[in-house]
């Protein structure tokens, strides 16, 4: 994950990058320096052609990343893809606000064949609660006015999705619903990011309550007993897939081994940057593109910890019986001031609850399957 810019043309609230612990954004430089750049390519390839790879995932992220400008992203991806050379795929996406995803930009990423995930949170009411600009003014009508340009014309094939994050005060069929509205390809749910020390809204620490399984359970059972596949939610599908016995491939589930590096605009080699809702410094692995490989993080202990499974689960979670599924949830999500991360998830009752919802309607759904046969 490349971060191109640092700041952004929004002022969501629930922002992680801004608003919640790490404030290291305040030191970096707005947009990522050619020059680091180039570096960042170059330590890419070295990574590629050290492990063989055939295939890697390059995800354009800011801040907000159209604020880098047509240049920068051209020469990034164009550098990426030259020193990773013929035989490597390298898939490039691309998370923005929306806001400023022009007609230009379209053509851009059709040229470079980038694929493009906007974030919206649901209907105008919902979206524009959070994701508001500096002097309070809701972003949606614009961000809508993007969808439209993106999924109208000629430019559909370049859309990734949608990243919606969670406000259970909003209607969850209405807001799934509103989604539906532009046909996206792949829905991703988001929970907000907070810790057992700064719980996430509605989730009082230690209660048995659940709202956020509630309303993602009402999501579910609408999306799961559609007649036909509307779109795919990704979080749904991992924990089905988990609950198959796969293996996951988000960090929002299961134990596979963290497999995302993020590489700042100022050339610091970081963790994935969720952590920045833990606590000042959280992502920090003191590597720098200029001196290091991407491997050395991977001998950083807070990297090794989310490599190793079940092994650095907490207590409770090597004792639950869905924790090859939920695997504790999100790594952030288990943070404590005191006792750093190894506790369940602060949201453990709604993985819980929801993990178990989602069992039992497949095993319904696969039972009223086979007595249709019989
Ligand atoms: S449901 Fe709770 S205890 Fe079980 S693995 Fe998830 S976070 Fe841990």
């Amino acid at each position: 994950m490349l971060k191109i810019h640092s700041r952004c043309t929004l002022a969501c609230d629930y922002c992680y990058m801004y608003e919640l612990a790490d404030q290291t954004w305040r030191l970096r430089p707005r947009r990522m320096p050619l020059a680091i750049a180039e570096q960042a390519a170059a330590r890419i390839a070295e990574h590629i052609h050290a492990h063989g790879l055939t295939r890697i995932t390059l995800i354009l992220h800011g801040g907000e990343p159209l604020l880098a400008g047509p240049n920068l992203i051209t020469q990034v991806v164009t550098s990426v893809r030259d020193e990773a050379g013929p035989r490597v795929r390298v898939d490039v996406s691309l998370q923005t606000n929306g806001v400023g995803l022009d007609d230009g930009y379209l053509r851009l990423f059709d040229d470079l064949n980038i694929r493009v995930g906007v974030s919206l949170d649901g209907d105008a009411a919902a979206h524009d609660r959070h994701r508001r600009y500096r002097n309070g003014q809701g972003s949606h009508a614009v961000v809508m006015a993007a969808l439209k340009r993106l999924t109208a014309g000629s430019y559909r094939h370049v859309f990734g999705g949608l990243l919606c994050t969670i406000d259970v005060r909003n209607d969850p069929v209405a807001t799934y619903e509103a989604l539906l509205d532009v046909n996206p390809p792949m829905v991703d749910l988001l929970l907000p990011h907070g810790t057992w020390t700064t719980p996430p809204p509605q989730r009082i620490p230690d209660s048995p309550s659940t709202p956020y399984a509630d309303w993602l359970i009402a999501v579910f059972d609408r999306w799961f007993t559609a007649p036909r596949q509307e779109t795919r939610i990704r979080l749904f599908e991992e924990i089905m897939h988990l609950l198959l016995g796969g293996a996951s491939t988000t960090e929002a589930v299961g134990l596979s081994p963290v497999s995302v590096i993020v590489i700042e605009t100022d050339g610091s080699i970081e963790q994935s940057d969720t952590l920045k809702s833990a606590y000042h410094g959280a992502p920090w692995t003191g590597l720098h593109v200029s001196r290091d490989s991407l491997d050395a993080a991977l001998l950083r202990p807070s990297v090794v910890a989310r490599q190793i499974g079940a092994k650095a689960l907490s207590p409770e979670c090597r004792e639950c019986r869905i924790r090859q599924v939920c695997g504790g949830g999100l790594y952030p999500h288990r943070y404590r001031s005191g006792n750093g991360f190894a506790n369940p998830s602060v949201y453990c009752p709604d993985l819980f609850r929801l993990i178990t919802h989602i069992r039992q309607a497949m095993v319904a759904g696969i039972a009223a399957r086979v007595a249709r046969w019989q």
